[in-house]
């Protein structure tokens, strides 16, 4: 028994509170194929569950107490009450952060005792922080009968992630993680939240999809993702728009320099993705390569977000046999994002390892990652 599994989620469960737990629940952690920076121009993405999830055990109280631990932070069992909740700091915040938002939202009842341990890496650009909070926010809302949707559910997340931990992110990871198909990805359109699934039909093509977390740690409020958000709202407004996804690219011509660059990225990556959408209903993803390559070299010269050893690693990959890869996320580190056939991966695993040694670059972490289904109940 793993000790992310969702029976030894239970049992710590069992024996860390000392009753039964009322449900076990799972979310997954997400990668994003394309549709970078898009997000927060009201634009479409097109991310994908993945086959490493998050599992939270829990019970209602009958006080105000919420209690919550974590596997991957040992040790450190964080015990607070309701009227607390949106002051919650650390790892703790995700959690609570997405009760304190449930509960604005309408969620009714008492404290809390929350388990949770799971396999979504921390910080290597899978969001093992949504795959917490969907995870929480599907286990409250089912057991307290709350029926709230997974719209709602996701806004939740985001709002504890916004408001508590601090963290400017879009409803993305959320989506992902809440409404993913196995086997699938999702178009989700940013402003309306209107979302499709897409058959990837990666396994079928004998394609992979490797995910390299070149270990150069980036910070989501550090002064640079903050920067081009600014970019994209000037942007806007220059061209009189009320965000860049309504932008053409005829329109581009109006603007200048800077804010040129960064609007072009936008309003040609939100092509990318309709592209990349049209290719797998097609039944060719050994096609989407080319538009993920694209894409970064868009990221790196237009958005100006990559750094040297993402660009490394998207350089060495496509050399050994990829079809595709570019940088994932908000860009100044982070993860790079492979497609290639499957007999590839191990040498381009280890090409890009070389090729960051030679650099003097950390030494990055490779792992395959399969499309999954989004959060459920799991059988305890
Ligand atoms: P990412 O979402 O890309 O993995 P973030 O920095 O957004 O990276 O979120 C990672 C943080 O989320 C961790 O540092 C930790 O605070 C919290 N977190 C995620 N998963 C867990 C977990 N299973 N247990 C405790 N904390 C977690
Ligand atoms: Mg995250």
């Amino acid at each position: 028994m793993s000790p992310e599994s969702a029976a030894a989620v239970g049992q710590t469960f069992r024996d860390a509170v000392g009753r039964e737990p009322e449900g076990v629940f799972s979310a997954p952690g997400r990668v994003n194929l394309i549709g970078e920076h898009t997000d927060h121009n009201e634009g479409h993405v097109l991310p994908f569950a993945i086959d490493r999830r998050c599992r939270v055990a829990a019970g209602r109280r009958t006080d105000d107490v919420v209690t919550v631990r974590s596997a991957q932070q040992p040790g450190d069992t964080v015990t607070t009450t309701l009227d607390a909740l949106a002051t919650a700091r650390g790892w703790s915040a995700y959690a609570l952060g997405t009760l304190w938002a449930l509960r604005e939202a309408g969620l009714p009842g008492a404290g809390w005792d929350l388990v949770v341990a799971g396999d979504v890496p921390l910080g290597a650009g899978l969001s093992s922080s949504a795959a917490l909070e969907c995870a929480v926010a599907l286990a409250v809302s089912e057991i307290s009968d709350a029926a709230l949707d997974r719209h709602t559910l996701a806004r939740a997340g985001r709002r504890a992630e916004n408001d508590v931990v601090g963290a400017p992110v879009g409803i993305m990871d959320q989506a992902a993680s809440l409404l993913c198909r196995e086997g699938g990805a999702l178009l989700l359109d940013c402003r309306t939240l209107h979302s499709e699934d897409v058959a990837l039909g990666l396994e079928a093509a004998g394609l992979e999809t490797l995910v390299v977390d070149t270990g150069v740690r980036h910070d989501l409020a550090d002064g640079g993702y903050a920067d081009r958000r600014a970019a994209c709202v000037a942007a806007a407004e220059a061209l009189g728009v009320s965000a860049l996804r309504d932008a053409t690219p005829e329109m581009l011509a109006r603007l200048d320099g800077t804010l040129r660059q960064r609007a072009r990225h936008v309003v040609t990556e939100e092509g990318r993705v309709h592209r990349v959408v049209a290719l797998l209903r097609a039944g060719d993803p050994a096609a989407v390569g080319p538009e993920l390559t694209a894409s970064h070299a868009s990221l790196r010269d237009d958005f100006e977000v990559s750094v040297p050893a993402l660009d490394a690693v998207v350089e060495t990959a496509l050399a050994h046999g990829a079809l595709g890869a570019r940088l994932v996320g908000g860009g100044f580190g982070g993860s790079v994002l492979v497609l290639a056939p499957g007999d590839a991966v191990g040498e381009i695993t280890g090409a890009v390892a070389r090729r960051a040694a030679a650099d003097g670059h950390p030494e990055p972490v490779a792992r395959t990652v399969h499309p999954a289904g989004g959060a459920r109940r799991e059988d305890p």
